[in-house]
């Protein structure tokens, strides 16, 4: 294992590791046998990553039992990682005929069924980290926050956060809570930089936790050449790249990972060539004008 920094999670919580691998596409991978997801985790494991982010639906509520199966064939994975996963969201699916319609759930039922759910289909014993997946406009934050305390209080996570909240929807759910929310996920990379400026971010560094970046590549579309950012980046990414003897991926992870915030990239290859160099971001040292450098690049102009 490489000396992967972690980031603490507060307490109660084990460190995380600073980067972390996504199961989100796990089952577009054509091969989603126990043995080929277990050794993506050991591809992750022997970077030092030990952090795996889930939620109920991805694959169409299939992936957390795809990485249960893995597990369960592997005893001794599940000692060494740290799983989040997420809940609220109910999609319209075959595995639910009779959903009209595409809604959040926040109820304290919902997220009571959907934690156990989640802990069986893991086949964990615990969820390390519990989030919100997005901000519910129908939410009643005493109910929430009383089931999300009730969680931790059961032992069913050792700890909750939110994904895609603005600070007021945090601070709202935050103000009904007995625990302290841990995270919030939300999409940060070159692609997506509004989260910088925001508060998003700025929240987060105010209450000391890390953020956690989902879609840290633009889910891809970063290598999309037909996107004029991308044609603006392109060139220089490789560049930085030889000088650091790494793919332009890495340089893109590395701008997260160079921002004082102690951002974790949830990154999300199926690629088992790409999934083995994640931890090259951590090779790479971007200084403060060579972030800017890369920031002008993405958005086309000089900033103000
Ligand atoms: P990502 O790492 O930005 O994108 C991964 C995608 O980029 C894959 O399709 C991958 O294809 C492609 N890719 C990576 N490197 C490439 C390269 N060099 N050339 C061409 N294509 C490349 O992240 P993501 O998968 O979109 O999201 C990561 C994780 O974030 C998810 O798994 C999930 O855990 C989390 N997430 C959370 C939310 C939320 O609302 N909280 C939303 C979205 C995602 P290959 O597989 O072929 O490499």
């Amino acid at each position: 294992m490489t000396d992967m920094p972690t980031i603490a999670m507060g307490d109660g919580l084990p460190p995380m590791s600073r980067l972390g691998y996504g199961c989100w596409r796990l089952a577009d991978d054509p091969d989603t046998s126990p043995s080929a997801v277990a050794r993506k985790i050991r591809m992750c494991f022997d970077q030092g990553i030990t952090t795996f982010d889930h939620a109920d639906i991805y694959g169409d509520y299939r992936c957390e039992s795809l990485f249960g199966a893995a597990m369960a064939g592997d005893p001794g994975l599940a000692s060494r990682m740290q799983v989040v996963t997420k809940c609220g969201i109910m999609l319209k699916s075959p595995a639910f005929p009779n959903r009209r319609v595409k809604y959040y759930d926040t109820s304290a039922a919902h997220i009571r069924a959907s934690a156990e759910t989640s802990l069986k289909r893991l086949g964990v014993e615990v969820i390390d980290l519990m989030l919100i997946h997005r901000p519910d406009p129908f939410m009643d934050h005493q109910e929430t926050a009383a089931a999300l305390d009730a969680l931790v209080d059961d032992g069913l996570a050792r700890g909750i956060g939110v994904s895609n909240f603005m600070p007021s929807d945090f601070d709202l759910l935050q103000s009904a809570m007995k625990h302290r929310l841990r995270t919030n996920q939300i999409e940060i990379g070159l692609l997506a930089r509004s989260a910088f400026t925001n508060g998003q971010i700025a929240q987060l560094q105010m209450h000391g936790l890390a953020p956690m970046a989902w879609s840290p590549l633009g889910g891809g579309a970063l290598f999309d050449n037909g996107n004029p950012a991308v044609a603006r980046l392109s060139a220089r990414l490789a560049e930085i790249a030889g000088e650091h003897n790494v793919m332009p991926e890495a340089v893109a992870l590395a701008w997260i990972i160079a921002h004082p915030a102690s951002i974790m990239p949830v990154v999300g290859t199926n690629n088992q060539e790409r999934i083995a160099r994640i931890g090259d971001s951590l090779k790479v040292g971007l200084d403060r004008e060579t972030w800017y450098e890369l920031w002008t690049l993405a958005d086309g102009k000089e900033i103000p």
